[in-house]
């Protein structure tokens, strides 16, 4: 019975290359290492409901225990490096994951990375992860959007999928990747989209970069020939870059508060096309002439901010983010400055140069 059900699936995948994983396969089992960081996924709830919880709290240990069927698809090894709500996240554990994860590719102890994270800032930390890894073995973030303790919890089925889309040699060279509700994200595209919901990771430009399921890797195209090669993770940590988030009747003030506290970027959550009051572009202009790097971007969540439309870039020395969304833009322009790169000039073909 189970036998002709798997025949027919076959069959009406069609076109669709269904793409066995390394368990389904029968083949040695690929070794997962899975770095814990608190989140959602790691939290339990008062009641059995998603409301009155606290994200973290959860180790890693306890998280791999409570999904039937991992150890069949994998074999895994988890650490902690935090147990925080991902609001809490920060450049400590950044640097702390990309160590982790440089060290366990060079020293072959993992075929594949999973790292379980809050949701909130889970497209920064994939984004941060992917600007400064040379790794061409998947690494993959995942969360929930329910705590472990709520009727119909996202998290086991996310983690499951999570591992076998890290354990499938399909996943490869395809930079850092967040598995969530059955979807596979890039890093550059892939963005929050709703505050409550398990269908929140989407990409406001197109779609997801493939799909999972219990049985099946499937991408949607092939990963692509070559990566853009990886920044360094800077010495001193990484500067202060600001956003500054567009409004009606906008002021100076954010601009002139970002400076106080001795930001070396600024980038613009922009209304439309990334523009702003007439106020507001000016302190940005005079900021820019003073050094800092000023970065143009939406709150808008979906389209391009291209050069010199509204406002002139030319004359400002401002630089444009295109599809990056303000969040990754900060953390592009963080990188950037850390790195050394200060010029608007150069900034902008970094901002070009990171498809
Ligand atoms: N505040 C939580 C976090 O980002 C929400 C979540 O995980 O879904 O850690």
């Amino acid at each position: 019975m189970q036998t002709m059900a798997l025949a027919a699936l076959t069959l009406s995948a069609g076109s669709y290359a269904v793409i066995a994983t390394a368990a389904d396969a029968g083949t040695a089992k690929p070794r997962i290492l899975v770095l814990a960081t608190g989140g959602t996924i790691a939290s339990t709830g008062d009641a059995r409901s998603a409301i009155g919880y606290n994200a973290g709290g959860v180790t890693g240990e306890q998280l791999m225990a409570s999904v039937p069927g991992l150890d069949k698809l994998a074999n895994i090894k988890a650490e902690q490096i935090s147990n925080i709500g991902s609001q809490d996240m920060n450049s400590k554990v950044w640097y702390q994951l990309a160590a982790r994860i440089k060290q366990a590719f060079d020293r072959n102890e993992a075929d594949g990375v999973v790292i379980t994270h809050g949701t909130d800032t889970m497209e920064e930390t994939a984004f941060f992860l992917d600007n400064v890894l040379a790794t061409r073995q998947p690494v993959v973030l995942v969360g929930s959007m329910r705590p472990s303790t709520a009727v119909s919890a996202d998290g086991p089925g996310n983690l499951y999928e999570a591992v076998e889309v890290a354990a499938s040699a399909q996943s490869g060279n395809r930079g850092v990747l967040i598995v969530m509700n059955d979807t596979i994200h890039g890093p550059r595209w892939v963005t929050k989209t709703h505050t409550t919901s398990v269908q929140t990771f989407g990409n406001p430009n197109g779609g997801p970069l493939g799909y999972v399921d219990p049985a099946s890797v499937r991408y949607l195209t092939p990963a692509p020939a070559a990566r853009k090669p990886p920044l360094s993770v800077p010495n001193g940590g990484l500067p202060r870059v600001d956003i500054v988030y567009a409004h009606a009747d906008m002021d100076a003030t954010q601009i002139d508060d970002a400076l106080r506290h001795n930001a070396k970027g600024i980038v613009l959550a922009g209304v439309g096309d990334g523009n702003a009051s007439k106020a507001a572009l000016d302190a940005l202009a005079s900021a820019a002439k003073q050094g800092v790097v000023v970065v143009r971007s939406s709150r808008v969540g979906s389209g391009f901010v291209n050069r010199n439309v509204e406002v002139s870039d030319d004359k400002t020395g401002f630089v444009v983010s295109y599809d990056l969304n303000p969040q990754k833009a900060r953390v592009l322009t963080q990188l950037l400055i850390g790195n050394g790169v200060n010029s608007a000039d150069k900034v902008q073909k970094a901002f070009d140069a990171t498809y």
